[in-house]
């Protein structure tokens, strides 16, 4: 199916290039505690009709350098340095107005809960409808047909009676579908997705991450898909990004990065997660300790203070030399490559 591209939208770049380029992100609040380094020189890219799943436990750097990327932070608060090139376009220090006309149209975002994100008071269409409206002027009756559209779209049966019912009349995973519908319904180019599939039981999740990809066909969007699960990136991905106390640790394509994961963290964040070949009393092991305090990160490797394998490394290099994240695939990670494959035969 051909890809859609929006009146007046620029041309897409030669296949390979990068849609959104990240280029050494730091994302600062400040709190009365402190300053707190959320995001500590962060860079990726993502090119259009590519998934990149970004893993991480909480707190790693995940939604907040997301936000960052929508314009969303609270300027008063934050301090951002780096760049966030969207298409060419320059939106770190990018003026509110230029930000919002982005928002919406060429960039979107799904929430992880489709009750906090839909207000209780308006039905459904006309929540969906809401962005068409404002990017495009349509009239209200053509944004209503165009909402009960998307909600067809996106699998709602009876749309056109539906898209007149309030958020507490679908159930979880039919407002989920209604608010991808709204965060596609100006055919965003980049489409940012935060724990879309949390709070949903297991089938409707596979349903909705299924729904996604179709769509992405269809629209060719660049997608971004935050998550604290692998497995959830498993079959939806193309390339990962694995993130810890606000870094990039570990990154390649998803095939690369599960086959064969090389930071010590990736393998805890493995060990963690049941598999489906595993049998069925196979305990799942939780990584030790609990991640850093942003406020006052370690030295070093972040991950030093959990890590089992500094005493193969070294332990003073762990604790004090910053590892650095190759280009391309690699992880950040002082362990030689011999020693990596010799631990992961026993780990
Ligand atoms: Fe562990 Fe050292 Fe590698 Fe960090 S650099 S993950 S502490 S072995």
């Amino acid at each position: 199916m051909p890809t859609m591209t929006k009146p007046g939208a620029t041309p897409a770049p030669h296949a390979g290039d990068a849609f959104l380029s990240v280029r050494d992100l730091y994302v600062h609040f400040a709190t009365e505690d402190g300053t707190v380094k959320a995001v500590d020189g962060l860079s990726f890219d993502l090119a259009r009709g590519r998934t990149l799943g970004i893993v991480g436990e909480s707190g790693s750097g995940k939604s907040v350098t997301n936000l960052a990327v929508l314009g969303l932070h609270d300027p008063r608060h934050t301090t951002i340095r780096g760049e966030i090139l969207l298409d060419g376009q320059e939106l770190t220090g990018a003026p509110e107005r230029t930000l919002e006309r982005l928002r919406g149209n060429t960039m979107a975002m799904i929430f992880q809960d489709s009750l906090t994100a839909l207000s209780p008071y308006h039905t459904i269409g006309r929540q969906i409808a809401e962005p068409f409206r404002k990017h495009t002027g349509a009239s209200r009756r053509e944004a209503r047909q165009r909402a009960a559209e998307m909600l067809e779209k996106v699998g709602i049966p009876n749309a056109r009676l539906r898209v007149d019912d309030y958020p507490h009349q679908f159930s979880g995973g039919m407002r989920q579908r209604a608010m991808i519908a709204m965060s596609l319904i100006c055919n965003p180019d980049l489409l940012i997705a935060d724990e879309p599939t949390t709070a949903l039981d297991v089938t409707v999740q596979a349903q909705i991450l299924d729904l996604l990809k179709d769509l992405q066909q269809e629209y060719g969007s660049a997608i971004i898909l935050i998550t604290h699960d692998l497995g959830v990136v498993a079959n939806t991905a193309d390339d990962l990004l694995v993130m810890y106390a606000g870094r990039a640790v570990e990154r390649g394509t998803v095939r690369e990065v599960l086959r064969d994961p090389q930071h010590p963290y990736t393998w805890g964040l493995l060990a963690s997660m049941p598999r489906l070949t595993s049998a069925v009393d196979r305990p799942l092991t939780p990584i030790p300790g609990t991640p850093p305090s942003l406020l006052d990160p370690p030295g070093g490797c972040p991950f030093h203070p959990r890590c089992a394998h500094t005493a193969v490394a070294g332990e003073d290099r762990c604790a004090e030399e910053r590892p650095l994240l190759p280009r391309g695939r690699g992880a950040a990670c002082h362990l030689s490559a011999e020693s990596r494959q010799a631990l992961r035969r026993t780990t």
